[in-house]
């Protein structure tokens, strides 16, 4: 490792936001810990791209965050290859699903908690005890503004958003006193894959003309504001902060 700010841990950051939240870390100077589930071959190729183009280190780790098994062996082959435990943790790898609550299986309900919330559990479990024994730490969850307030034909994924919501508040009060940090971002619509796969261009502006801000918004503005959330004092915990152009 050299003389960069981090590690940073980002999962799911193979597309969408949490490529976006990588890539602004890396522009600011942090070494990144990068892990998805599928896309191993893409991720390793962004992050050398990101190694080489800002000066600094990044690795690359296949995970799946939804499996304990999966997050334990993460954190043996971080330790194992970088000696370094993450001193900021986003947890952003996240599903969807779209339907109503009566069409869903068991399975289906079972994937979307265990992939947006458990992994949540799984990842927090194995970085806070570094944290502590350090003696500081920085831990952000990225949520929806379907975590606040529901959504009509995303109840699992809202239910698991809200888990995530509160599972934040109350950890932050857990690890106050070790002085590490808590929070999440709680996203309104941001143009990624996972929006684009069921929605077409009409319906995004048509969501977009909803918004006040007239549009939907970027990754990288969830990337900066989670940059600067890492960088705010630690006094700043237990908040869910919603970054969604004024919409909800
Ligand atoms: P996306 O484009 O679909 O990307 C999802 C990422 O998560 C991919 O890198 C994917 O990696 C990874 N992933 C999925 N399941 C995983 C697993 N079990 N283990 C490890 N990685 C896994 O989604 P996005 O829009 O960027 O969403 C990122 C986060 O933001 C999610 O938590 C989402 O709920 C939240 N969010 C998004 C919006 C929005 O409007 N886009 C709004 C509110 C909140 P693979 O390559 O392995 O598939």
């Amino acid at each position: 490792m050299n003389s960069n700010k981090g590690p940073v841990l980002i999962t799911g950051a193979s597309r969408g936001i949490g490529k976006a939240i990588a890539e602004v870390f890396a522009k600011n100077g942090y070494n990144l810990y990068l892990c998805c589930k599928n896309s191993i071959e893409s991720l390793n190729e962004f992050s050398e791209k990101l190694s080489t183009m800002y000066k600094i280190t990044s690795h690359a780790f296949q995970c799946d965050v939804s499996d304990e098994n999966s997050v334990i062996s993460l954190f043996i082959s971080i330790m194992d290859k970088c000696g370094q435990s993450p001193e900021i943790v986003i947890n952003n790898a996240g599903i969807a699903w779209y339907g109503l609550l009566t069409d869903m299986t068991s399975d289906e309900w079972h994937k979307v908690m265990s992939t947006n919330l458990d992994s949540v559990f799984h990842v927090c479990k194995n970085a806070v005890p570094y944290m502590v024994r350090n003696g500081h730490g920085k831990i952000i969850n990225i949520s929806s503004v379907w975590g606040n307030v529901g959504a009509s034909c995303e109840v699992a994924y809202s239910a698991s958003k809200g888990g995530v919501n509160s599972f934040t508040k109350a950890l932050a009060k857990e690890l106050a006193p070790s002085g590490i940090q808590v929070n999440a971002i709680s996203c309104g619509v941001i143009d990624t894959e996972m929006n684009r796969s069921h929605l077409s261009e009409e319906n995004l502006n048509e969501l977009a003309s909803e918004i006040p801000a007239d549009r939907i918004g970027t990754p990288e503005e969830v990337g900066e504001f989670a940059v600067s959330l890492a960088s705010s004092p630690s006094y700043l915990t237990g908040q869910i902060i919603t970054i969604d152009g004024g919409w909800i």
